[in-house]
């Protein structure tokens, strides 16, 4: 298994793979204390996958992720990115406005989905969840154990589901890392895998190729907390190496925004549990892709929150001139 600081072969299926030049943000360079500025993103052709070159260590991640989203990490993002300040409340710096709206929404597609699949699991192992807002929210009746990315889990304990939304794409080795997590599902247990599709904004194999052999995305990759770039076909590639059937994998816009897609793959141990399911599941999912993806709402939130913005920045200077 790759597990190197610095990897040229695709670290999911261990391929070939073309490379641009990137940058890595002033921001990562901060936090991990890294002494260097410049990697390369690498994009596998067999698994569609894409990936920075320089990964990060344990210890470089822990920098980057203690006390994540607080005062001191807000504070030193705007220093680095000061952009990232319009993203925030004004009233309390820790409280990122679109990605508060993007969260209620993701958790009101969870809610539908499961209920669309009609799965309520009793049990339930939350990777990378944080402090696990999401899933106490969305199950709350199940019974949630909440495990960080390294962390510790009593080993005869077995889920109904492991859930993982927005972990997959920040890990430096994430095959070696949902190997450590798959033998705590059940024998009939479900894996539910969450990961931007923000490589390039476009999903599709044919588009990641021209832009390589065109090199039009040399220097403007960025290596920042994303660092693996996962597309519906990537997605099943990690699921099969840790050798679990996917059941279905599809792409869905949060709120109907279709500027964040998100890939989700629905996994299983069995390959018989992932044919019976596909079959019985695939149309009602895709009947809730199709009324999900019609949503305008977020949208119009994310519209109605930046023009707040505008009228509050114009208020303020306003009010500088009345005082000069
Ligand atoms: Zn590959």
């Amino acid at each position: 298994m790759n597990t190197d600081i610095e990897s040229a072969k695709c670290l999911i299926c261990e391929g070939e793979t073309f490379s641009c030049n990137a940058k890595i943000s002033p921001f990562i360079i901060y936090r991990a204390k890294l002494n260097i500025s410049t990697t390369m993103i690498r994009y596998c052709q067999i698994c569609d996958f894409a990936f920075f070159q320089r990964r990060l260590s344990d210890k470089e991640a822990s920098l980057i992720y203690a006390n994540y989203f607080e005062k001191e990490y807000i504070n030193t993002r705007i220093i680095c990115e000061p952009n990232f300040a319009d993203y925030m409340d004004e009233n309390n710096i820790t409280q990122n406005y679109n990605e508060n709206i993007a969260i209620s929404a993701r958790k009101i597609f969870y809610k539908n989905f499961f209920n669309a699949i009609n799965l309520h699991p009793t049990n339930i192992l939350d990777y990378g969840g944080g402090v696990g807002s999401v899933t106490y929210d969305i199950f709350a009746e199940a019974g949630i154990k909440v495990l960080d990315v390294g962390g510790n889990i009593n080993p005869s304990e077995k889920y109904d589901l492991i859930f993982s939304a927005h972990t997959a794409e920040h890990l430096s080795y994430p095959v070696k890392n949902f190997l450590e997590i798959a033998p705590f599902l059940k024998d009939d247990g479900l894996i539910f895998i969450e990961t931007p599709n923000d490589w390039s904004k476009n999903p599709t194999t044919e588009s990641l190729k021209e832009s390589y052999n065109k090199n039009i995305l040399a220097n403007k990759m960025i290596m920042h907390e994303h660092i693996s770039f996962f597309s519906i076909t990537s997605l099943e590639a990690l699921v099969k190496k840790i050798a679990l059937f996917p059941i279905y994998t599809f792409l869905y816009s949060v709120g109907g925004d279709s500027s964040q897609t998100h890939t989700i793959c629905l996994a299983c141990k069995q390959p018989k549990m992932a044919n019976d399911k596909r079959m019985e599941w695939k149309e009602k999912i895709d009947q809730l892709l199709l009324i999900n993806n019609n949503q305008k709402n977020l949208f119009n939130q994310k519209n109605k929150n930046l023009i707040k913005k505008i009228i509050r920045k114009i208020k303020k200077i306003l009010h500088f001139l009345n005082n000069i």
